[in-house]
């Protein structure tokens, strides 16, 4: 694929299921496009008494399957294709996990690590007083993404409710707990990778108590991933793990609660006990069990999938593997768990809160552990037969589940 374009990339991945799943062209056309866009420029005071003027976005792609739902972000590079492409797969997300949403995205042209607190502060208020008008809890809720923190969406709903006059916890997700978060938020993305990893051994006869994992990217999503691998599978031996700076190797394996404990304290995790130095390029080409890419997209590309070993590889990151790429996976035969499935954890937890919010009563952990449970499983096993009578590898499964789905209530709906 030529074009770097995340949208037209999106785009191009409809296409291919709507040609399998024979969809007419009025539903094709309508879900190669954004139902609802919004483009706003918003003035806010820095600190040195300028005022600043931000371009910011956001697109709601799809809500017949309920309303829409994704994150936001706050990124220099952020253009509306990426915000559009986002919001597409926010659409297949919240539908390959069957919850009763559609999918959106929200962006803010901004360097957040140039910004003050103050700034910051400012800078969210004034983009919830500029999209309030077209978001709400039964149109549209936004949650934290790359560069968005818990407190970044405390202030906004805070703003919102202050418009409104009365308490919304509802309009945002990825809260505090003080401030309406749901417990399990946390490790959600990471814990719901975790219970497909299970699943996809069960099928393929892995041990997992026996089998060594290597996890690219050391931060929420990576991190956990390591804890509770060993936490929910019971065992297993984590061989190499990296973060931007570098990776470590020990074919013995790594105690995962004490690389996170020196991660946090070191802020990297080279030097660890007993280790030895990785590239980044050498831990996704280790002859593991299970390969966790949790880092960035196109980590997985046409350069380096010759080399790919791993019998299973659990896609926490978005866009870890190239089109080109997980081609070659497929007959190589190994076996993807595809980002908008691996990582679906995380906004099922999200719609928890939602509807956690809206009965204002909150469940206890252990609650919100086995519903997540039942939803990933079931999510997994439905893209699995899929995958299995389709013939098609995971992902075009994963797609064909989820289009078909909202392409059904399109047309229940009467509007295709
Ligand atoms: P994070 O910022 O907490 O961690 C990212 C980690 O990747 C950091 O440890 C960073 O050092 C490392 N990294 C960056 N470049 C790297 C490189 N070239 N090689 C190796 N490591 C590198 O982010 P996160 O929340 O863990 O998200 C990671 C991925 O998971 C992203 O693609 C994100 O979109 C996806 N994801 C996260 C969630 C979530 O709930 N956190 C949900 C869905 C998808």
């Amino acid at each position: 694929m030529a074009e770097l374009n995340p949208f037209k990339i999106a785009q191009a991945q409809l296409d291919e299921a709507a040609e399998i799943l024979g969809l007419d062209n009025g539903t094709r056309n309508l879900l190669r496009w954004p139902m609802r866009e919004l483009v706003v420029h918003i003035p806010v005071r820095m600190d040195n008494g300028e005022v600043k003027v931000f371009e910011a976005y956001r697109v709601q792609y799809n809500d017949a399957r309920g309303p829409t739902k994704g994150g936001l972000r706050f990124h220099p590079a952020e253009t509306v294709d990426t915000v559009r492409a986002l919001a597409a797969w926010m659409t297949w997300k919240t539908s390959v996990v069957d919850i009763p949403l559609g999918g959106g995205k929200g962006g803010v042209v901004c360097n957040p690590k140039e910004m003050s607190e103050g700034e910051l502060e400012r800078l969210a208020r004034a983009y919830m007083r500029a999209i309030a008008h077209f978001i709400g809890p039964d149109i549209d809720v936004p949650a934290p993404d790359v560069y968005t923190t818990p407190q970044i969406m405390a202030w906004m709903a805070d703003e919102y409710s202050v418009m409104r006059g009365y308490n919304v916890p509802g309009i945002i997700t990825g809260k505090p707990l003080p401030v309406g978060g749901s417990l399990g938020r946390h490790d959600a993305t990471a814990r719901g990778g975790i219970f497909t990893v299970r699943e996809s051994a069960k099928l393929l006869g892995i041990d997992l108590k026996s089998a060594t994992y290597a996890i690219q990217g050391f931060g929420n999503a990576g991190q956990y991933a390591a804890t509770l691998y060993k936490e929910l599978l019971g065992g297993g031996k984590l061989i190499a793990v990296s973060d931007s700076r570098g990776g470590v190797f020990n074919r013995d394996g790594m105690d995962p609660a004490k690389l996170v404990e020196h991660k946090l304290s070191t802020g990297r995790v080279e030097n660890f006990t007993n280790s030895e130095p990785i590239s980044n390029e050498k831990l996704l080409e280790l002859d593991v069990d299970i390969l966790f890419p949790s880092a960035l997209e196109n980590a997985i590309t046409d350069k380096n999938v010759g080399n790919v070993k791993a019998k299973v590889i659990c896609e926490l990151a978005n866009g870890p593997t190239t089109p080109e790429a997980d081609k070659v996976l497929y007959e190589k035969g190994l076996f993807v768990i595809p980002d908008f499935l691996a990582n679906a954890g995380g906004v099922t937890v999200s719609y928890f809160e939602q509807v956690q919010n809206n009965t204002n009563f909150y469940w206890p952990i252990d609650e919100v552990y086995t519903k997540l449970d039942e939803k990933m499983t079931r999510a997994f096993h439905a893209v699995y037969e899929m995958h299995k009578s389709k013939k098609v590898n995971m992902r075009v499964a994963a797609y064909l589940v989820s289009i078909s789905r909202v392409a059904e209530a399109m047309k229940l709906r009467g509007w295709v």
